[in-house]
């Protein structure tokens, strides 16, 4: 089968690998649609402890296509969305569904397990949900940056009215925004430098957009409901962005950092001190988180086909990733695969 292969640091390669055979316990899928997401970026990046010849994609949907031994409840030809790691299912953190925080978590395309910017993954029928006939399978590929969004709302007290910023309007930006005004915060005012993604964000259902090297979003909050934000989502993750965020938060509010910053930062806590602010920080996401995804997708609780501003196929991977090393129009592109 084809497949991208990371070869080192800022390399990735179209190569050919040995379709995989579901194992116990495993199912066979062919994939429909995979997104790329900002982790991979910087793993790719980075490095992050990634082996030649890996394969990444976490965020994909697609096509039992064979079934393995002792698996109960799927059959070839059902589609299906995946949680994208494997844990233990025993300890305090799977019994919560915190399966994410589990010592023997293994993380599927982001690390051991082979990921999905290939024609076939192996999954674990325990990771798999169902996907309704209403999503179609680039709806699929959303599921999970949509459930970091969701979960990522879910870390504060938020309740209808409560006037939020969003800091930064890529894929994590515009779901958090998506599940905000779901969740009736209002207004919702997303802060972003990228016009492209700040016409995005507008499409998608911000009270306002707004360049911060232009205007303050706390103010602009203020114009639109007369009190300054209660939360704060951080969804850029470069430094200083977590000091921006308790620059605009009203008193007693609360900062949700979503955004990955991989290197050192410095926050003045004096200043979250002043402001008595609750930080929370939000990873990943639950079985619950993926199911409540999938059910606001079926319903139409949240429409987020215009996240998806690029569809490649797979020997497009390599340029892609150079290109969203300085993203401008983009936000989820997904790598589609004939189906
Ligand atoms: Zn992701
Ligand atoms: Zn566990």
């Amino acid at each position: 089968m084809k497949a991208i292969l990371y070869k080192g640091r800022n390399q990735l390669e179209l190569g050919e690998l040995p379709t995989p055979s579901p194992a116990a316990g495993e199912v066979l899928l062919k994939v429909h649609d995979c997104g790329i997401c900002g982790s991979d970026l910087h793993a790719v990046q980075f490095g992050l402890g990634l082996k030649p010849d890996c394969v990444l994609g976490h965020e994909f949907c697609g096509e039992i296509a064979a079934v393995g031994r002792e698996v109960r409840g799927f059959e070839t030809g059902e589609r299906v969305a995946v949680l994208p790691f494997a844990s233990c299912g025993e300890c305090e953190h799977c019994r919560r569904g915190q399966g994410y925080h589990c010592a023997k978590m293994k993380a599927l395309g982001l690390g051991p397990l082979p990921g999905a910017y290939a024609e076939y993954v192996a999954c674990s029928a325990a990771s798999l949900l169902k996907l309704p006939d209403r999503l179609n399978s680039r709806q699929g590929a959303l599921v999970e940056p949509l459930s970091v969004g969701l979960h990522a709302v879910k870390r504060p007290h938020l309740q209808p009215g409560t006037p939020c910023v969003v800091m930064g309007a890529g894929p994590v930006g515009l779901a958090v925004l998506l599940w905000c005004k779901a969740m009736g915060a209002d207004p919702v005012v997303v802060s972003e430098i990228a016009p492209g993604r700040r016409e995005l964000a507008q499409k998608l259902g911000a009270s306002a957009v707004v360049n911060p090297r232009e205007y303050n979003p706390a103010a602009k909050v203020r114009d639109l409901c007369g009190r300054l934000p209660q939360v704060i989502f951080e969804c850029i993750g470069v430094k200083s962005t977590m000091s921006e965020a308790v620059g605009l938060v009203d008193k007693c509010g609360q900062v949700v950092v979503v955004g990955v910053c991989m290197e050192p930062d410095q926050i003045m806590p004096l200043q979250w001190i002043f402001k008595e602010v609750t930080v929370h920080f939000a990873l990943a996401y639950s079985r619950a988180d993926f199911e409540e995804t999938i059910a606001a997708l079926a319903t139409s609780k949240i429409d987020a086909d215009s996240m998806v501003t690029d569809i490649i196929g797979l020997e497009q991977v390599p340029a892609t990733f150079a290109a969203l090393s300085r993203p401008t129009t983009q936000a989820k592109v997904l790598i589609e695969f004939p189906h």
